[in-house]
């Protein structure tokens, strides 16, 4: 999926070998877009709403897949999730799942270290830098084990498509999949950056504060879950406004690194189906401005 300043357009290979589209245009409510100018709250707003898009498109590709397949489309609405998807809608449904997602994130490294190390030392900034260490080996392991799974793979696949597309695209070549195909899945500017940010960040505002016992902390990392977040949010705009300055572009490196994890080397054909995604934001934005815009997923 490719985000331009009108639509955000996804592109599926079909079986019949034809590229279909999901345009979705960006049609912000204004309420919406005025709290998103806000520092702080701009990054709240922006995880909820690319969470709700990113499942919608999510969502097109496996009907398109499955439809391809011969289709378990009907089928799947007849589960569980698939009925509470249909009544809530697919994007309330990835704002749910990333809020869920985020909690378990937030509480299991803080209960762990609370349990297992609590009564061995004292000194709180330790305990955080623990809970971190822990917080980073449960997410490097979960990315790791659901990468493992064909459908996930595939995912990364044309994530580290997307990322070799917008290199080409910087560097000014012109978009052939041989040319595309030489650049690195790895991009400064990514969103999976955000969760590493995420555990840095807190590992730094959790030391501010004092807490008693199991409960205390495990309540109070819940709270503090909106603060980490508006802040790594903003520290990720940070790095990405300085990643030409020579000396501070190292800030923005653990998150390059996780992108060892979340992308994976396309094949050619993936390469081209995310060409065609990328090419036709920048038919759509050129109707509105002559100048591309451009972000990675
Ligand atoms: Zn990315």
């Amino acid at each position: 999926m490719f985000a331009g300043k009108t639509a955000h357009v996804t592109a599926v290979r079909r079986k019949n070998n034809e590229i279909s589209f999901l345009e979705v245009p960006r049609t912000t409510k204004p309420w919406v877009q005025k709290l998103g100018k806000i520092p702080f709250i701009r990054g709240i707003v922006g995880l909820l709403d690319s969470s709700a898009k990113g499942s919608r498109h999510l969502n097109f590709s496996a009907e398109a897949y499955a439809e391809d397949e011969g289709g378990p489309v009907e089928e799947e609405k007849e589960t569980l999730f698939g009925k509470i998807g249909m009544f809530l809608g697919v994007a309330v449904v990835g704002v749910l799942s990333f809020i869920f997602g985020k909690l378990i994130f937030t509480v299991v490294p803080a209960a762990v270290e609370q349990l297992l190390f609590s009564e061995l030392f004292g000194g709180r900034i330790l305990h955080n830098i623990i809970e971190g260490v822990l917080k980073i080996i449960l997410l490097l392991a979960y990315i790791y084990i659901i990468s493992l799974t064909p459908i996930i793979k595939r995912l990364f696949q044309y994530h580290g498509a997307e990322h070799k597309v917008i290199s080409a695209y910087e560097a000014g070549v012109e978009l052939t999949v041989e040319n595309v195909q030489k650049f690195n899945t790895l991009h400064y500017r990514c969103g999976s950056s955000f969760l590493v940010m995420t555990v840095l960040i807190g590992v730094i505002v959790y030391s501010f504060f004092h807490y008693d016992g199991f409960w205390e902390r495990i309540l109070q990392r819940i709270a503090l879950l909106p603060v980490v977040t508006m802040l790594a949010y903003e520290f990720l705009k940070l790095t990405n406004s300085l990643r030409d300055t020579p000396v501070l572009r190292f800030l923005g490196y653990p998150g390059l690194w996780l992108q060892y994890l979340t992308t994976k080397e396309p094949t050619d054909d993936q390469v081209e189906v995310s060409i065609a995604s990328f090419n036709r934001v920048r038919e759509l934005d050129s109707q509105l401005a002559p100048a591309p815009g451009q972000a990675a997923s």
